[in-house]
């Protein structure tokens, strides 16, 4: 049966990621405004990751995911790695998803190894950082429609074609790539191939200026007669088998998760700022009263709570599925859409409630103009505005 409660061993830690939240990645708006620059405060934070990872505490990013790291020696499911990679995922993401994005050696490409890696792959890839290369000027949505082509060449692959939207791909030590042994195959002769950043055939051509998320870097790629060791293929070099694409799209299943925990982490952090500017322009937000006994602003906070909700609940089954070992394709698609969709609707939601202020880098009513009073209610909430966060936890 399912159960998504909050493993106590878990909780720890989750206030271990809410400090780094609160203390270290509000840090955002400088790599917002100096875009390019690489945090290097994330350094020491990716250390720290790791350290407490591997003492089995704070889980967060794409290394911590998949479904090896959920798997017991004995075959049964090891416990709460994925639900707590998500977890963890959420809340540093409740300080800045750049950021997160930007950490060392938590690169999506790293979900991949986890997910269609050798374990000796797993292994001789552990600790490096890597980028993953699917997107295309041609092909996005659609990752089957990929050209980029891996030919044999004896004891090589060489690639050719074009990347773009790569995450991380200017800092990550390695990139996956994906690409197909044979275009006339279809689907199923797509494989992954880890290419070393420093490989001579595989070229940065730029650098992406975006609207956000400015503290990681995007970047471009033209592979070029790019040649890589046979070994560099992830997971199974056979093309015959049918369901070939599907054992490559299982990265997917561990990565939309996390996409879903990173949206999740973000619509956090915009109904908690929006609850305390509401509450010091004197709307103050009460689960315990009927909506209607409620002023507009207040009512809708409580909307937006409620689709956040069905956000947090859906990422957290699609990781607990993972660690059950259960598919998870479907819930892990319905949480990355879902949240994706939601953290829009709340951020846009949530800069209309808060007005001008919503609007501008100003950080509180007392800094700006002032918002006129709440004419209906200013009682005092019964819960404080991590109310149902809270609840959540103390299950
Ligand atoms: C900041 C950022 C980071 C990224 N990082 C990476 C990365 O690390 N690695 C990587 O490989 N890619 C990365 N991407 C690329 C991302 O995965 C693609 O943008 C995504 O797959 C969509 O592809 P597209 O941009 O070609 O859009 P399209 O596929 O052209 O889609 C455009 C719109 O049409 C919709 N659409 C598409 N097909 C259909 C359909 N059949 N029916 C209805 N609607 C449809 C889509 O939902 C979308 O709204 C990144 C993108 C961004 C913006």
């Amino acid at each position: 049966m399912i159960s998504l409660e909050i493993p106590a061993r878990i909780r720890p830690t989750l206030d271990a990621a809410a400090a780094v939240a609160d203390q270290i990645l509000r840090l955002s708006r400088r790599y917002d405004r100096a875009e390019h620059t690489r945090p290097q405060e994330l350094d020491l934070v990716a250390d720290l990751l790791e350290a407490a990872t591997q003492a089995g505490g704070l889980r967060a990013g794409a290394a911590s995911s998949g479904r090896a790291e959920s798997a017991g020696s004995d075959g049964r499911a090891a416990g709460h790695a994925n639900l707590a990679t998500v977890l963890g995922t959420m809340e540093l993401c409740r300080g800045d998803v750049g950021l997160l994005l930007a950490l060392p050696r938590q690169g999506l490409g790293n979900a991949a190894i986890a997910a269609v890696g050798t374990a000796q792959q797993r292994a001789e890839y552990a600790g490096r950082w890597a980028a993953m290369a699917i997107t295309e000027p041609e092909a996005g949505s659609d990752a089957g429609a990929i050209c980029t082509t891996a030919t044999r060449d004896g004891a090589h692959y060489v690639l050719n074609g074009e990347k773009i939207f790569v995450t991380s791909g200017e800092r990550a030590d390695v990139v996956v790539v994906w690409a197909t042994l044979d275009r006339a195959l279809g689907r199923r002769a797509i494989k992954s191939f880890v290419v070393e950043r420093s490989n001579p055939g595989m070229t940065l051509v730029r650098l992406e200026h975006k609207l956000g998320i400015r503290a990681s870097d995007t970047a471009a790629f033209v592979l070029d007669n790019c040649r890589v060791p046979a070994s560099a293929l992830l997971g199974d070099p056979d093309i015959a088998a049918e369901d070939g694409f599907a054992g490559t799209m299982e990265t997917f299943d561990n990565t939309r998760p996390l996409v879903a925990a990173m949206a999740v982490g973000l619509a956090r952090a915009c109904l908690d700022r929006t609850t305390e500017l509401l509450a010091e322009a004197g709307v103050m937000v009460d689960p315990d009263t009927p909506h209607t006994a409620q002023g507009a602003a207040a009512a809708r906070l409580l909307d937006l709570e409620a689709d956040y909700a069905s956000a947090y609940l859906l990422t957290l089954k699609a990781a607990w599925l993972t660690d059950q070992r259960e598919p998870n394709s479907m819930a892990a698609s319905m949480a990355k859409a879902k949240a994706g969709r939601t953290a829009v609707a709340i951020a846009g939601a949530c800069v209309e409630l808060c007005g001008p202020i919503g609007y501008a880098e100003t950080s509180s009513w007392r800094s700006g103009r002032a918002m006129p009073r709440s004419s209906t209610s200013s009682r005092a909430p019964s819960r404080s505005s991590f109310w149902w966060w809270r609840a959540a936890c103390s299950t």
